[in-house]
């Protein structure tokens, strides 16, 4: 076992966790950990666009950018955080240009913008170009100028090594902390693939940057490894997750597969079409059509499928039409999109609509923080030194549906501010003592799942999860399908305990590092489905056939889900421990935007 100590450890090297690095590294001595190699972290499939109202082609300001992302996340948004976005998002690319990013420009050399959905002018009149792009790899431009600056700056990067415990002082997940009391971090415990080593990382702060959880869908536009590790980190410790019941349907998967075909096909004028040819989204929102938030549009499609209105032999799809356009504008506008089409589907988007269904994409919840990305452990106290920023956190800028683009966004503003955040903590901290068996619980728990014979597959268990959680808990849900599901995942838990792997070697051992993840997959969608039982109301992403509308009075908060062990002890061998889940509620901050009907 090796042991490291730094000022700042960050994790995860997507673009949230280097943006925080190319702050943290020229104030304090800075690491950054990351289990994929940095440029394929999932930021580089991002293709559509980041947001900021620069008003380069059209009349814009950041206020109607806040509106549109409060009004987007179904009035469940912290609106302090969105302005703090929108107002910040300027600068956030303009950085990105100083840094060498190639945006697409106007014929003037300004940066081009584009539509997307939900983005309006003064507050729902029109559709508006905001969504700064380059092509539709505008996450790849991200990802590669990011790592460039790094390596420019000498960020120091352990490549392959998988973060599996968050250490705190105190374990919440065991111990009772009144409130006020303090609770620092103290470091992680990761896993080297090549060489199989444990090693410890001490440090004075933490920066959780683990990217989302679309894996616990099968399907998903997300990459096999968005597993939602850092999310499943905190939660095992004792900290709460926040809204994690809302989850984003993409409208525009390919369909069956899930391979995400990027709004801004219908942003360059895509249109949608049922079976029947109609152009639906007239029906569902008449103003901004096509360009709805995606839980609307993404809510309309299935309910066109439904209703026995969806295209192709088994109706069980809808058409993204682009032929209208000009073949030379979506080759300069949308070349890998529809590269996808014809590599996957055998389709010529020229001249043929491309079957799509909606594909699990986005967490809106994951690990709570106040506006300078400390983690919360209750609805008041931060983990001193501990910081989130990106998919895994929730800062609540995207309340309960996001809009388009304001992901990438989101991991650049707060990516930054955790970065600074985190080095200043340091500067005035000091390390705080490991306890002794800080190891004991991950090494236990590999040791079982490697020497153990024979037992459950994790290729069966991962599957069945995530064909669960297509069934019971897409974009419509209800109490049956929520229980339903529930049952099934506490199941696959209880087998989880009797999983083993094939590959009993030590040296890049993939196998067992999926049995880790699928540990936190089932963590995680246990989360998800308990949240979604108890809101019985729809809201955004969260759509309960049972509650179809939207319940103010008694669900205009955020959900705070915590898990206790029942067995009082560690984790000491695979497996979930007994534990329970509790949720309770935090307020919502209003500031400008009083909670209203949401019609487009
Ligand atoms: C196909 C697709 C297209 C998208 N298009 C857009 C778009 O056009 N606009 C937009 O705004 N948003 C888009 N999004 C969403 C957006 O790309 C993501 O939300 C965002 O990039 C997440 O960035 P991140 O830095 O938080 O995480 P990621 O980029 O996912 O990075 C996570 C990092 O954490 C590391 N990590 C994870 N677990 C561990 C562990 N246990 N130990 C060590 N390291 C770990 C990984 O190695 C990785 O480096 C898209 C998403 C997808 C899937």
């Amino acid at each position: 076992m090796q042991t490291h100590q730094y000022d700042v450890i960050i994790v995860g090297a997507g673009g949230a966790g280097m943006r925080a690095a190319l702050e943290s590294s020229t104030r304090a001595r800075t690491a950054v950990i990351s289990k994929l190699y940095p440029t394929r972290s999932h930021t580089g499939a991002a293709q559509g666009g980041m947001c900021a109202a620069l008003a380069n082609v059209e009349e814009d300001n950041w206020e109607w950018h806040t509106f549109d992302t409060v009004k987007g996340g179904d009035y469940l948004v912290d609106q302090d955080a969105a302005e703090v976005m929108a107002k910040e998002a300027i600068d956030a690319v303009l950085d990105l240009e100083k840094m060498g990013l190639p945006f697409n420009r106007t014929p003037e050399g300004k940066i081009d913008q584009r539509r997307f959905g939900g983005h309006t002018r003064n507050h729902g009149e029109a559709a508006v170009r905001r969504a700064c792009y380059a092509a539709d790899r505008t996450g790849h431009m991200i990802l590669q100028t990011l790592y460039q600056n790094c390596v420019k700056q000498d960020v120091e990067f352990f490549n392959e090594f998988y973060v599996l415990d968050l250490i705190l002082d105190k374990d919440l997940a065991i111990e009772d902390v009144p409130e006020g009391e303090e609770v620092a971090v103290a470091g992680v415990v990761a896993y080297d693939l090549a060489s199989g080593e444990i090693h410890v990382f001490r440090a004075k702060s933490v920066v959780l940057a683990t990217g989302g959880a679309g894996k616990i869908f099968k399907t998903t536009s997300n990459a096999h490894t968005l597993t939602g590790d850092g999310m499943a980190l905190a939660l095992r410790r004792g900290l709460p997750l926040e809204d994690m019941e809302f989850f984003q349907f993409h409208p525009t998967g390919l369909a069956g597969l899930g391979i995400l075909l990027s709004e801004a096909a219908r942003g360059e004028g895509g249109i949608l079409r049922n079976g029947d040819g109609e152009r639906f989204m007239e029906r569902y929102a008449p103003t901004i059509k096509d360009l709805a938030p995606r839980d609307i549009v993404a809510r309309s499609m299935a309910n066109e499928v439904r209703e026995g209105r969806g295209a192709g032999p088994n109706k069980d799809y809808v058409l993204l039409d682009l032929t209208h356009l000009e073949p030379a504008h979506i080759d300069a506008k949308l070349p890998d999109i529809t590269e996808f089409a014809r590599t996957y589907l055998g389709i010529e988007p020229y001249t043929e609509p491309v079957p799509v269904y909606p594909t699990a994409h986005y967490a809106m919840g994951g690990v709570p923080t106040n506006i300078t990305t400390e983690v919360l452990r209750n609805n008041t106290d931060v983990v001193k030194g501990l910081f989130a920023a990106g998919e895994v956190a929730c800062v609540s800028v995207h309340g309960s549906n996001r809009l388009g683009t304001n992901s990438l966004l989101d991991i650049n503003v707060f990516g930054k501010r955790a970065g600074v955040a985190a080095a200043e903590y340091a500067a005035g901290a000091t390390i705080v003592e490991m306890p002794e068996n800080a190891t004991s619980a991950v090494v236990a728990q590999l040791e079982a799942m490697r020497q153990r014979p024979d037992g459950e597959r994790v290729a069966d268990l991962r599957r069945e999860l995530q064909e669960t959680m297509d069934r019971g808990a897409q974009v419509f849900r209800t109490s049956e399908s929520l229980t339903e599901t529930l049952t099934v995942i506490q199941g696959l838990q209880e087998r989880f305990s009797r999983v083993s792997v094939q590959d009993k070697g030590k040296m890049f051992n993939t196998d067992l590092l999926e049995a880790v993840e699928l540990g936190f997959l089932l963590d995680i969608a246990e989360v998800v489905v308990v949240g979604a039982l108890s809101r019985e109301e729809s809201r955004g992403g969260h759509f309960r056939e049972d509650f179809p509308d939207r319940d103010d009075a008694n669900f205009m908060s955020h959900t705070m889900a915590y898990r206790r062990r029942t067995d009082g002890a560690d984790v000491d061998a695979a497996g979930i421990p007994p534990h329970e889940t509790r949720l309770d509620t935090k307020p919502v901050v209003v500031t400008r935007y009083q909670p209203m009907e949401r019609k487009y």
